[in-house]
């Protein structure tokens, strides 16, 4: 029976300086622990690195429990500009590289999974994560159109791929699971400049339902080589509170993707993004595939005809 993966990805940044709320973030990450077991799902922590400093304890604990512990980072916050997409390829290196360093201290590991601020990423970005020793995580966000934060992601792939060495929006060879988050490319918000996904924090679960059907009809469609479905939130809401409405939007979620698994008849398995990234690989390993190589499309040319 085929499987239907779920994820729910957490960014960390309760310590970042226009915040600076760690108890809330604390209480978040508490809460969030105890929704995960109420609802059996697993849960991926991106950490910037105060935040990791601050709650090590707790993060080594949401491990322990299944959950995985990756690297989030706002570069602002190690003062530089906040957009790593307008960082060149050893600003970058250095940035993440003296990020990892501080996540190591803390939890006694190097992180291999890694997601920046605001999906704000450029050409290098995805050959100096693989130069440092990173295999997945949730880089980019199909079709968002944000220059603001140098967020640009155009028709770029919307289930996992191995990232392009040199071109952020294309697939290629680069020896890292690029796991963008679940969203429907067609339903835009912002102004046009961002697609709905599956942020929690978005819209209500009535909505998100529509995301996620619309997103595993797509898969199954599309004979996607892994069928998966990644939400995302971030430390800095009530979710320890039992009537907090993100919470209440968390379990429609879950809900909805259990109940349209059950409907395709596939079977709803919790997961890490360092699960689906494995399911991806066993399915389609990297010596099998091949850069995507555009074809030049020639319909302009006709106009210019007599
Ligand atoms: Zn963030």
């Amino acid at each position: 029976m085929t499987e239907l993966l779920f994820n729910l990805q957490i960014d960390c940044e309760s310590t970042q300086h226009a915040l600076k709320d760690a108890a809330l973030g604390e209480r978040a990450i508490r809460g969030l622990g105890d929704i995960l077991a109420a609802t059996e799902t697993k849960g991926t922590f991106f950490v910037i690195p105060g935040d990791i400093e601050t709650h090590a304890v707790i993060y080594r604990e949401l491990e322990k429990a299944g959950h995985e512990i990756g690297l989030h980072i706002h570069p602002a916050e190690e003062g530089a500009n906040e957009f790593l997409g307008v960082q060149g390829a050893d600003e970058q290196r250095r940035l993440i590289s003296q990020a990892a360093d501080r996540f190591a201290q803390a939890m006694g590991r190097r992180p291999v999974s890694f997601c920046p601020g605001y999906f704000s990423a450029n050409d290098f970005t995805f050959g100096v994560l693989e130069e440092l020793g990173f295999r997945h995580g949730a880089v980019s966000c199909p079709t968002r159109n944000l220059p603001q934060c140098a967020s640009m992601w155009g028709a770029s792939p919307l289930d996992p791929h191995y990232a392009h060495r040199y071109n952020r929006a294309l697939s290629g060879d680069v020896d890292f699971v690029e796991l963008p988050p679940t969203l429907d490319p067609d339903s835009r918000m912002w102004g046009g400049a961002h697609p709905m996904d599956l942020r929690v924090e978005l819209v209500d679960a009535k909505n998100h339902w529509y995301t996620v059907d619309k997103a595993v009809r797509r898969q199954l469609a599309g004979k996607a080589p892994v069928k998966q479905i990644h939400a995302l939130t971030h430390n800095v809401f009530e979710y320890g509170d039992r009537n907090n409405f993100r919470r209440e939007t968390y379990l429609g979620i879950v809900q909805a993707a259990r109940q349209i698994a059950g409907r395709e008849g596939l079977t709803f398995q919790p997961s890490t993004l360092k699960e689906i990234a494995g399911a991806f690989r066993k399915a389609s390993p990297l010596s099998t595939t091949s850069s995507t190589q555009p074809a030049l499309d020639t319909r302009g040319r006709s106009f210019q005809q007599p």
